[in-house]
């Protein structure tokens, strides 16, 4: 049973605004796109854990992103399972080629196709160190911490062959073989009880802390480097306008009823959730100010202030 669902990560969603809006002049740009590729692979890793966990009974809780503090530092787990018997950590990944994990000298490195080798963090390391934070975060937060702690690291490509330097490493696995893999977890003779796994799952839920870095401070872009506009994601620009009571791309000429939605979604990440008639009209590239609020009176928006100063709340994530 899925207790928390997986949602895009701010920093996804951020480098995918970015992709449809920064000046491509910008000087962080490539090292942008470079960062974009790096995380739509890890998502997919994390996406393609979907089906083989629908295989797992409902009683198995599972929790996708979860990011804790353990007091000191804070851990993003891909995804938790939780049964009354064991509680599971899965670090998934997506990653082609000749895989070698290097226990010795705590690293992976992938050889390509191609014969190129490239070295990674040591994902082992990383859910080990997850697990002995969640043990940190477990006696922080008084909850239950009897249950064993299983570490997995699923990896989703299907073109991957994994080799090992310790023979006795036997928590990497392929993400397609998980159900098989969870069902020879060793379980713990006493287990929890249901109200003790619900208190921590719903703790798990409480504690979460997504991540939302200041990413225009890293990247050292500023709000003028950011183009307006509704995107087109036919012919990928920032084509599209109002036209009656539609919106068509004058590039293309797709038409999407919906391409105000998604650039407003844009808007919040980069202004915030406040939006004013102006403004809206600057972003979306409108001229008409009453074409304007009868588009927020259709998105039902929350208002506040009155007349000139009215301003509309955006129903989407906030700026940090
Ligand atoms: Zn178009």
């Amino acid at each position: 049973m899925i207790i928390k669902p997986r949602t895009l990560h701010y920093k996804l969603e951020f480098l995918l605004m970015l992709s449809r809006r920064l000046k491509p002049s910008h000087p962080s740009y490539s090292l942008l796109q470079e960062a974009l590729t790096i995380e739509l692979a890890g998502w997919k890793g994390e996406k393609e854990l979907d089906y083989p966990l629908s295989h797992l009974p409902n009683d198995h809780l599972i929790l996708h992103n979860v990011r804790l503090h353990d007091g000191t530092h804070y851990f993003q787990n891909d995804c938790i399972i939780l049964t009354r018997k064991w509680i599971l950590l899965i670090e998934a990944k997506n990653i082609a080629g000749h895989l070698f994990y290097d226990q010795t000298k705590d690293q992976l490195i992938r050889t390509t196709e191609t014969g190129m080798k490239e070295g990674f963090n040591n994902p082992v390391t990383q859910v080990l160190r997850h697990k002995r934070q969640l043990q940190k975060w477990l006696s922080n937060n008084q909850l239950p911490d009897t249950l064993p702690i299983h570490c997995l690291v699923s990896n989703s490509h299907p073109r991957c062959v994994s080799s090992f330097d310790d023979p006795t490493l036997n928590i990497v696995t392929r993400t397609y073989s998980l159900p098989e893999k969870i069902k020879t977890l060793p379980h713990n003779p006493n287990s929890m009880s249901s109200k003790d796994l619900k208190k921590l799952s719903s703790s798990l839920v409480k504690l979460d802390t997504p991540l939302k870095p200041d990413f225009f401070e890293q990247y050292n872009i500023r709000e003028s480097d950011i183009l307006p506009g509704a995107y087109c994601d036919h012919c990928h620009s920032l084509s599209i306008h109002k036209k009656y009571n539609r919106w068509e791309c004058a590039t293309c000429k797709k038409v999407d009823k919906e391409a105000h939605v998604q650039a407003l979604k844009d808007y919040v990440l980069i202004h915030g959730s406040l939006i004013s008639n102006a403004k809206l009209r600057r972003f979306l590239r409108m001229s008409c100010p009453k074409a304007a609020h009868r588009l927020m009176v259709s998105l039902q928006l929350k208002t506040s202030g009155e007349t000139k100063g009215r301003v509309y709340h955006l129903p989407f994530h906030q700026k940090f």
